[in-house]
């Protein structure tokens, strides 16, 4: 079935939905955008990824002309038109029609897309047997170029890395910063747990401020676990005897190799599932 799609004020069939060549959200990667899951009908944390799109348009300098309010419901009513029950929204906010030159301010108003749709997620099985991954050669934005912790729509450097983890035949990357300590995997955040005790780098380290990352530490201080933000090397996540990652997509998602290590005993360990399952019920309103 076509989607109905929200562009710049109004729903538009998919087929209309067209943004101009000279975007620089396409001509340069110039814009910002936030990937957020729909559970039973309910949008996941909307709140906290409305906040995360704005800071992300303030620190690139891009105005989005909109209140965060008339976003809420745009998006709420974009999910509800396309009778969205459980999937995932897409909201983009690009630069906007320019020039081809780089000057973003000879832009016209910047480009409000929402789409509404389902969600293509990991197989059942890799939840089960947990996933493997590699490190990748590339190293993960440097704070002062593009800073990880804006969710722009320049990918490039994540998508080199993808790269790198497809033609060694894992679906994931893990990066690290110029510093060499651990920043995130491509499109999630990393986690391990060693002694009991949970680690996860903070997010100086090179990292998006993960909205899922932020749940699955409530939830697992609520199990009165120890979570500490902790810069980590390659060797720590060598010798962890847990590994898992968290992101909007992948929800939580436990790694059993990198780079021909295997962790733990080679499945998802016990804190990973918990933690999943946890995940899990607060997700659904199970459990506040
Ligand atoms: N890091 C990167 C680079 C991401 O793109 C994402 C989102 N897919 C995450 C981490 C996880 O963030 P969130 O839990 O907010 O989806």
């Amino acid at each position: 079935m076509a989607l109905k799609i929200w562009l710049d004020g109004k729903l538009v069939d998919e087929a209309d939905a067209k943004i101009s060549v000279f975007d620089h959200g396409l001509l340069y990667g110039d814009g910002v955008f936030e990937g957020i899951r729909v559970y039973n009908r309910e949008i996941f944390e909307l709140d906290a990824h409305i906040k995360r799109l704005y800071e992300s348009a303030k620190s690139i300098r891009l105005d989005i002309p909109m209140s965060k309010s008339e976003l809420i419901s745009a998006t709420k009513k974009t999910t509800e038109e396309n009778g969205v029950i459980n999937g995932y929204i897409r909201l983009v906010v690009t630069r906007g029609t320019g020039t081809l030159g780089l000057n973003p301010f000879v832009c016209e108003s910047s480009r409000i897309i929402i789409i509404a749709d389902n969600i293509q997620l990991y197989p059942e099985e890799l939840y089960e047997k947990g996933m493997k991954v590699i490190s990748a050669t590339t190293v993960r934005n440097h704070p002062l170029a593009i800073p990880p912790q804006v969710k722009s729509l320049n990918y490039l450097n994540n998508i080199l890395a993808k790269i790198e983890a497809l033609d060694n035949n894992v679906p994931e990357a893990i990066m690290y910063n110029h510093e060499g300590y651990v920043a995130e995997a491509t499109g999630d955040n990393v986690f391990i747990v060693r002694n009991g005790v949970i680690y996860t780098p903070p997010v100086e380290a090179g990292s998006l401020e993960g909205i899922t990352r932020s749940v699955v530490m409530k939830l697992a201080r609520k199990e009165n676990m120890t979570v500490v933000e902790k810069n980590l090397t390659r060797v720590d996540l060598y010798i962890c005897d847990e590994f898992f990652l968290t992101g909007t997509a992948a929800e939580v998602i436990g790694v059993v190799e990198i780079d021909g290590r295997v962790i733990g005993d080679g499945k998802p360990g016990p804190i990973t599932k918990l933690l999943r399952k946890n995940f899990f019920a607060y997700a659904h309103g199970k459990e506040k």
